[in-house]
């Protein structure tokens, strides 16, 4: 736990240990000694992202602002690379690694056109998992050694589809998620004249721990059980097609912290693929699906925010378990192939948005005394208030809470007026004020304790919407790492949770990461007067971007790609305005020409009314138009 410390004494090393960038970062962020929080792709190389904000204020591109940078996506599909290499040649593996990235967790145009073309030279294929995808992957793969797996659902055109791209010279694998799948593949590759190559997915036996873990095991809605692949072994034998298969696919889920997970996995896997060899199956890959989990509480362990294993150790372990296998059973080593998607983009993308208002918890000040005739739960109420201290701070609270409820009773029966109870609620808001301070003197802090700094810590509006940006912290409960991205160099003094513009109470960040758990409250700074303060949210390029959604109409941020030169420069490679408030409206299916013309006529009605002059019209339709052209944000 971080110690508290003056002003004067605060580093850089402090905000560093306190927010466990160097834990989460993974090497690409870390803190400046201005106390900015800077941007690392290459050692010695250091890009302050409130520099960068600054640069792109000035050319008209405000907050809130997804900061992606393209560097990071391919430093993290070449360290895999390296890192399956590696095991491969330390354990005289005699396979390839053949990676392919998931599209589905990060859809965008720039991300997909990049790992195509970054990915050739390591032959790192594309996932698709329906018709948009599979367009996108034939569309911008062009390495004819990668691969092109292909899940999900599929009807006749996504079959055809795959099968062109087979004729083309594309790898391009249909895996059977269910049973029926077979017989969709063989009438289109009968009609087309076209050899498929097939892939079956197996439902593993245990399922993994987590959230993501549900599509595992046998309960799993996807993937063939043992007799189900048996019964696609012997239709394939019949119709003389068993050299079609050519693929094993196991996904355990996504974010699986715990490296047994996949092990146990893996090796089930293994001896799965053996008996399909022996069975005469072609085959040649083995598909571990995703799962690789990326690190963001930094606590390095089997915590569902974490992964209790490197890039390497996950590597290897893969590549140890196949071999052993494949050793025993006399069996040539496959190709391994993984669908790695939240490592490979998660670090990529930052989301940043500026405070536009702090409400501070300070409970107003409360009298010394009260009057003889004052209800007597408030006068017993103020007596826990002056008599609180470290050692009865439970006791305390106790009371504080069943004051407040008995004045509360009282005045709904009409025995206290609002007056009286708006000063039972300032002693009891001054009680938790006090009793949060005097907690952390506590050796061991209370349960009933533990979350009283949620409700006694200050609270910052963002300019930001969780349900847009974050989905996921509002949907499964995941916490992303959170700070501000400068003034690290200056004390936080002040706690807080931060809420965002939708007028949602689920619309907040209220769980910060902490190693190995989460905390109610995070530390940031007081507003400097006239100056912004700028909050980062990181790891977000992982399903966020498409899961969000339009909660009040808060549309897409601007988003912004770098790419960063290793002479410590940056270039803009990619502006994307954001939506605008006619973008969001035509979404949800209004004709903005209507509204306004609608609304045109609403105004003229009110000139013919005298409610206002035909000037006054004119500037209440220019500020309605530059609203419906102008952000969903806030200026
Ligand atoms: N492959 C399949 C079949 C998936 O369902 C998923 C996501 O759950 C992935 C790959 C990507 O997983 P991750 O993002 O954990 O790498």
């Amino acid at each position: 736990m971080i110690k508290k410390k003056i002003l004067e004494q605060w580093t850089v090393k402090d905000s560093e240990e306190l927010y466990g960038i160097n834990n989460w970062g993974a090497g690409y962020f870390g803190i400046s000694k201005k106390g900015d929080v800077v941007i690392t792709p290459f050692p010695d190389v250091e890009i302050s992202i409130p520099e960068v904000i600054d640069g792109l204020k000035d050319r008209g591109l405000d907050m809130p602002l997804l900061l992606r940078v393209e560097n990071i996506l391919d430093n993290q599909i070449e360290s895999l690379h390296k890192s399956f290499r590696k095991a491969i040649k330390n354990l005289g593996y005699n396979g390839e690694f053949r990676g392919v990235y998931p599209i589905k967790v990060n859809q965008q145009q720039q991300v997909v056109e990049e790992i195509a073309s970054f990915g050739a030279e390591y032959h790192h294929g594309l996932e698709a998992g329906s018709k948009p995808e599979l367009l996108t992957a034939m569309t911008y793969l062009n390495d004819p050694e990668s691969c092109l797996i292909c899940n999900g659902y599929k009807d006749k055109y996504f079959i055809d589809l795959g099968l062109y791209a087979v004729k083309m010279g594309m790898r391009c694998i249909f895996v059977m998620e269910m049973p029926n799948d077979l017989d969709l593949i063989l009438e289109r590759s009968k009609v087309l004249g076209i050899k498929p190559m097939i892939g079956i997915r197996m439902k593993t036996s245990t399922p993994a721990d987590g959230h993501w873990g549900e599509s595992s095991g046998e309960m799993g809605i996807f993937g063939l059980t043992t007799n189900q692949i048996m019964e696609t072994v012997d239709v394939l034998k019949k119709e003389n097609m068993l050299d079609c298969l050519c693929l094993l696919h196991c996904h355990v889920g996504s974010q699986i912290s715990n490296i047994r997970d996949i092990r146990a996995a893996a090796l089930e896997a293994s001896r799965i693929y053996a008996s399909l060899v022996k069975e005469g199956a072609k085959m040649g890959y083995m598909d571990f699906g995703g799962g690789l989990a990326v690190d963001y509480d930094g606590s390095h362990s089997n915590y569902s925010m974490s992964r209790n294993y490197t890039v390497d150790e996950y590597c290897a372990d893969i590549i140890e378990t196949v071999m052993a296998v494949m050793n025993e059973e006399d069996i040539p080593h496959p190709n391994v192939i993984t669908e790695s998607g939240r490592s490979t983009v998660a670090y990529y993308s930052v989301l940043l948005f500026n405070v536009l208002h702090v409400n501070r918890f300070e409970p107003a000040d409360v009298p010394d005394s009260l009057p003889e005739e004052t209800f007597e739960s408030i006068k017993n109420m103020l007596y826990a208030y002056k008599t609180l201290t470290v050692k009865n701070v439970q006791e305390c609270f106790n009371d504080a809470l069943y004051y407040r409820d008995e004045v509360r009773q009282a005045f709904i029966a009409g025995d206290v007026d609002l007056r009286d109870r708006a000063l039972a609620d300032r002693i009891f808001w001054n009680i938790m004020h006090n009793i949060a301070q005097l907690k952390e003197k506590l050796k061991k802090i209370p349960p009933s304790l533990s979350e009283i700094e949620a409700v006694t810590a200050d609270t910052y509006l963002g300019n930001f919407s969780v349900f847009q940006s974050l989905p996921d912290s509002w949907a499964i409960d995941q916490t992303f790492p959170v700070m501000p991205v400068h003034r690290l160099n200056e004390f936080p003094d002040r706690r807080g949770i931060i809420t965002d513009l939708t007028c949602d109470c689920d619309g907040k960040l209220s769980k910060f990461n902490d190693l190995f758990c989460t905390k109610p409250s995070l530390e940031l700074h007081s507003l400097n007067e006239d100056e912004p303060y700028y909050i980062g949210v990181f790891l977000v390029g992982a399903y966020q971007e498409t899961l969000g959604d339009l909660h009040n109409l808060f549309g897409d941020t601007n988003i912004v790609s770098i790419r960063i030169n290793e002479d410590g420069t940056y270039k803009i490679v990619r502006e994307v305005e954001g939506d605008s408030v006619g973008d969001v409206l035509s979404y949800v299916e209004y004709n903005t020409k209507d509204m306004a013309e609608i609304f045109r006529k609403k105004a003229e009605n009110a000139i013919d009314a005298g409610k206002i002059s035909p000037n006054e019209r004119k500037m209440i339709m220019k500020v309605y138009e530059k609203v419906l052209n102008g952000s969903t944000y806030l200026k």
